[in-house]
């Protein structure tokens, strides 16, 4: 059989793959083409994605162009998160953001949907059509931060309306709109305190207060108990609990019907009692935990840079409780590699301290150890995070150490050999230099010793031979004068 008779049934099998896969492929980009926003009068639109577009007036200043290119990843990203917090699994119908240049057009738009939003909120949503408007002159001069906040605020009323079937009311509405957005602290903690200080004058408004149709008369109270609400909702009850609260909505008469269903067998009333019980603890500082913050993992990838692992580890323990409810298996990949780059870190880190206090102690055998392993942890993380400098200088000072004990040792043992005396007294020299250079005295003091005792049976051979040369001398001395000049005669 021919080489290329063997190779042409391959061939024809691929042949039939991509003609499979061609038939394929063009049905997938019709689906795509179809969600194409529509043409409209007056308007012209930017295409984010399948779930958002942009629109504005033809002719103005920013088009949907500059502010899609300005907030696409804002927006996308907020929309993805909210999609998995609140467990939508698919989008009822893509997200239109409509920018206005003129208040008048803005503020008639904004009526029709009859929506009372918080006061500083601009961006209005209109969930049931999925559309959000907002003035972009004021829009613009916002803060980034507080510009995605006004998206996020928006897009949240859009979602959880998506997920209880535009049943949820106003005051859990509005108080998860404030727990989706990116942490603002100055602000949280000025909620908290109004929450505080109502629960102190006795003015804390009930549940059903809150989630009545209207705004209250002190707007700024009113929305901090809506968000202490949500928070606590969430994070002494959980996702799936407020999941199970968003389901029942759907279908319930009332909200209140919807939480007893959810929480059974506790009641609405008796999960309002244990909130207000807690307001003191929240307000104390629980206020700034928010489930919501772990979706974001650029702080621990932060603190990770900075080489703080303890503080990258803390960062990532929201993420990972948020992970373990909600579905986001690239997220949680994501997490589980960054957990394991702050534990290496943190391995490091203790290594490098266990070099130190052995180099204090003068222990260079266990050094050399410590600092040997510091560095294979080392390798596996970014080498920015690596403190070179400070394991050259670990490395070399246990070197120094295990080289000085080693001379001093052959100095030992040779200093009774006297033909090595030169070379047995350099190293023993050598040996108390490198010690005192490490601030490791005793051992100095040993070299010390043995230099001084080597010199001074140097000397002590020195003085014997003197002795010995004088008796000589003595001696030769004596023969010389005792011997006479001539032969001696006994007869
Ligand atoms: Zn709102």
């Amino acid at each position: 059989m021919s080489p290329s008779s063997r190779v042409s049934p391959i061939l024809v099998r691929l042949a039939v793959l991509s003609l499979l896969l061609g038939m394929l492929v063009p049905s997938a980009t019709v689906v795509r083409a179809t969600q194409q926003p529509a043409n409209r009068e007056g308007w012209e639109s930017a295409r984010i994605s399948d779930d958002l577009s942009v629109w504005s007036r033809t002719g103005a200043a920013v088009t949907a162009d500059d502010f899609a290119a300005a907030y696409e990843t804002e927006l996308t990203t907020a929309l993805e998160e909210l999609l998995l917090f609140l467990r939508v699994d698919a989008i009822a119908q893509p997200i239109e953001i409509e920018i206005y240049d003129e208040t008048d057009a803005y503020q008639a738009a904004v009526a029709t949907t009859g929506r009372i939003e918080l006061d500083d909120q601009i961006a209005i949503a209109d969930p049931r059509n999925a559309v959000i408007r907002l003035p972009i002159d004021a829009f613009g001069s916002l803060t980034p931060l507080d510009a995605e906040n006004q998206l996020r605020h928006a897009l949240s009323h859009v979602v959880a309306g998506w997920a209880t079937d535009f049943q949820i009311p106003r005051g859990f509405d509005e108080g998860l709109a404030q727990y989706v957005r990116r942490p603002n602290l100055p602000v949280q903690a000025r909620m908290a305190a109004l929450v505080q200080s109502a629960l102190q004058n006795g003015t804390l408004a009930s549940w059903a207060v809150l989630n009545s149709a209207g705004p209250n008369d002190d707007d700024a109270t009113e929305r901090a108990q809506s968000y202490a609400m949500v928070a606590y909702l969430i994070q002494h009850r959980g996702l799936p609990d407020l999941w199970a609260f968003f389901d029942e909505m759907k279908t319930a008469a009332t909200w209140r019907d919807a939480l007893d269903t959810a929480l059974a067998p506790e009641t609405s009333q008796q999960i309002e009692r244990q909130w207000k019980e807690n307001i003191p603890t929240w307000a104390a500082g629980e206020w700034r935990w928010n489930l919501m913050t772990g979706f974001d993992l650029e702080p621990a990838r932060t603190q990770l840079a900075r080489g703080n692992y303890a503080g990258a580890a803390s960062a990532l323990e929201i993420s990972e409780q948020l992970l373990r409810d909600v579905d986001d298996p690239e997220r949680a990949a994501d997490v589980a590699a960054l957990k394991d780059q702050a534990r290496i870190g943190d391995l490091a880190e203790n290594k490098m301290v266990e070099a130190q206090q052995a180099l204090e102690t003068f222990a260079y055998d266990r050094a050399a150890a410590a600092v040997a392993q510091a560095n294979e942890q080392y390798a596996q993380l970014p080498p920015e995070v690596r403190p070179s400098d400070l394991i050259d200088t670990y490395t070399s000072m246990a070197a120094t150490g295990l080289a000085a004990l080693d001379h001093l040792e052959i100095a030992r043992e040779q200093s009774g050999n006297w033909a090595d005396y030169a070379d047995t007294r350099a190293l023993a020299l050598a040996a108390g230099r490198d010690f005192a250079a490490l601030g490791d005295t005793e051992r100095r003091d040993d070299a010390d010793h043995l230099v001084r005792s080597m010199d001074q049976e140097q000397l002590r051979i020195v003085l014997l031979l003197a002795a010995l040369a004088v008796l000589a001398i003595g001696w030769l001395a004596l023969r010389a004068k005792t011997r006479g000049p001539r032969p001696l005669r006994w007869d």
